[in-house]
Parts: C-alpha cells; structure tokens; sequence
C-alpha cells in the first residue's frame, strides 16, 4: 500500500470513531503503522469531517515529521513509543469513550471478566499513572500499562487500543468499551467474579491455536 491508501484507511477510521460516539470534537486521535520507520497520524485539532488525505502527517520513529502541511495530534510520542515497543501492532486508536472512561476516571484498573475481554486485549486493562496530555511521560506510563495487552486507561483522560490493523484496534475499541460497561451493570446487581490467570491462559491459547477452522 503507498501513502495515500494509508491514509485513507485513517480517514475511515476517523469517521468510525465519530459514528459510534468514541470521543467528541477534535478529541482522540488515530494512527497507522507504514513501515519500520514511519507511521500516519491525524492532525492536531481539526474536526474528523473535515479531513482529507493530505492532512493526515507522517511521522518517523525519532519523533520528526516527514511532511510538514499540519501539525501532528498531540499525542504523536505516544503513538511513536507504541510502535517503538511493540512490533506486532500496526495500528493504535486513541479514544474517550464514557464508560470506560469511568474507569480511568476512578483510576481504576479493568479486571479479566469475560471471556471475550480476555481473548480479544488480554488479562484484564491496566489504568496507567496520571501524567499531563501529550507529554513524554504519559506515553511511557501508557507504554508500561499496555505491556502485552491489547488496551490500557489513561487515568483521568480516555482509553489506548492497538491492534495489528486498524479494523482489530477497532474490535479492541468496542470490546473494552463493552467491557466496562458491563462491569459496572455487574456491580449493580452483585460482584463481578474475576477469571484466573490459568483460565485466561487456556482461553488464549484456545483462539489462538484451535479456535475456528484451525
Ligand atoms: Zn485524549
């Protein structure tokens, strides 16, 4: 794929996060991996509508960016740390959805309660240590939260998912937010129950290696 097809898969994502209420305004942002080297971010506070492929950057793992016609998001050292540590991901979305923003509102990490949180971002969320937006330290208190799951909080502030597409970051989206929902519906009506690290471990290993067709 070239530039402009990167590109334009941002541009579709960026409308999904706006369809299914994932953040508001300008806010969040939406990155895709190209090669070793370089990856696309929206621009720093434009509305998602107004987007063309053009105003998606493109940015180097050094921390410059390559074209120079917008400003990246804010969040660009956190998109760049992600990419940095974690090779298997080609794709990071950042979002405020409500609840599971809650959550990091409360700071509070997201237990492994169902299967498909488990199976999809892996042993439970982990809500990272507050630090200012845009800043090098949020991205590497996110990076350390993330580890080898596929999602973390930002305390006070939103949700990180990544996948190795954006259309798997997007499932990672959807299921956290779900997630966190349910949990709280949960301690409504009683005490959510918390699955062991040996069932987690089974539950991988099974979509992994004999889940479908396989
Ligand atoms: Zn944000």
């Amino acid at each position: 794929m070239n530039r402009d097809e990167f590109a334009s898969l941002v541009l579709d994502a960026c409308k999904r996060m706006e369809d299914r209420d994932m953040t508001v305004g300008t806010w969040g942002n939406i990155s895709v991996r190209v090669d070793d080297e370089t990856f696309l971010i929206t621009p720093s506070g434009m509305s998602y509508g107004s987007l063309k492929i053009d105003d998606i950057v493109m940015a180097d793992m050094k921390g410059n960016t390559i074209d120079n016609k917008r400003k990246p998001s804010i969040e660009h050292a956190l998109h760049r740390m992600i990419y940095s540590h974690r090779p298997d991901v080609g794709a990071v979305i950042h979002t405020h959805p409500q609840y599971s923003t809650a959550f990091a509102i409360a700071r509070k990490d997201i237990p492994a309660v169902s299967e498909e949180l488990v199976q999809i971002i892996g042993e439970g969320v982990k809500c990272a240590e507050y630090a200012l937006p845009g800043t090098e330290e949020l991205a590497a208190n996110v990076v350390s939260a993330l580890g080898y799951n596929n999602a973390a909080l930002l305390a006070n502030h939103g949700a990180v998912c990544v996948g190795s597409n954006l259309s798997d970051a997007f499932k990672v989206a959807e299921v956290l937010e779900k997630s966190a929902k349910t949990i709280i519906m949960a301690t409504i009506i009683g005490t959510p129950k918390v699955i062991s690290h040996d069932e987690c471990l089974k539950m991988q290993d099974f979509v992994k290696n004999h889940y479908g067709q396989k």
